[in-house]
């Protein structure tokens, strides 16, 4: 197992399955707080990440995850789409160049992506969106020892940042808008932050 060009590739794939898999459960979760987009603007996203990828080849990790964030910036509006489309930038900025990425590449690379979804964003923890998943998903990866623990850690974080959403009140995106109201519903952007860490999870086990 390593996190290299093939792998991410595969990473990817396996992504946009989720989201066409994940797309009506996404609807729903953002019809109750939201406008009722983030499925179809995800799965719109990534099948047309998919569809570069297969364009044209990539030299590298840094390639892949570049060509992912220009397609999702491109084609999906919205909140989620610009800051997916920061978040797989600054991976693949970070990770530009590697054949074969370790331990402390990757959770550096992550860890400027979370940054730059916050810059772009200016969410804080627990304000009810993807930055609850993806804070305990960085720092799971930034404690594990082993590439393929920490990714399997990261997943399990980021799974549980997702569930912890649900009593929060909003306090950015479209949801805040509800303010009190936004209480008691799981937030659709974290939810699918989680399956970007399941993905990865499933994808680099084997
Ligand atoms: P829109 O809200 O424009 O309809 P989506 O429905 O696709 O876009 O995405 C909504 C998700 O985007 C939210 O569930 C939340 O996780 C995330 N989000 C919204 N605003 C922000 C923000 N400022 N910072 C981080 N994440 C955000
Ligand atoms: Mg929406």
């Amino acid at each position: 197992m390593a996190v290299d060009r093939d792998t991410t590739l595969a990473w990817m794939t396996s992504f946009a399955a989720s989201m066409e898999e994940h797309r009506e459960e996404l609807v729903q979760l953002d019809t109750a707080i939201g406008d009722g987009d983030h499925g179809t603007n995800m799965n719109r996203g990534m099948q047309k990440a998919v569809a570069q990828l297969a364009a044209a080849e990539q030299a590298d990790t840094g390639a892949v995850l570049k060509t992912v964030a220009m397609a999702l910036i491109s084609t999906v509006g919205g909140a989620a789409g610009p800051l997916y489309g920061t978040l797989f930038l600054q991976l693949g900025t970070v990770l530009a160049g590697l054949q074969e990425v370790d331990l402390p590449s990757y959770a550096a690379a992550w860890r400027r992506a979370l940054e730059g979804v916050q810059a772009r964003g200016k969410a804080q923890a627990q304000d009810k969106t993807m930055v609850d998943a993806l804070i305990p998903a960085v720092a799971a990866l930034e404690a594990a020892t082993d590439l393929e623990d920490g990714i399997r850690a990261a997943a399990e974080a980021a799974h549980q940042g997702a569930l912890a959403t649900t009593p929060l009140v909003a306090r950015k995106g479209r949801a805040s808008y509800l303010g009190e109201r936004s209480a008691g519903h799981q937030d659709p952007g974290a939810t699918s932050t989680y399956y970007l860490f399941k993905s990865a999870a499933e994808t680099f086990a084997h």
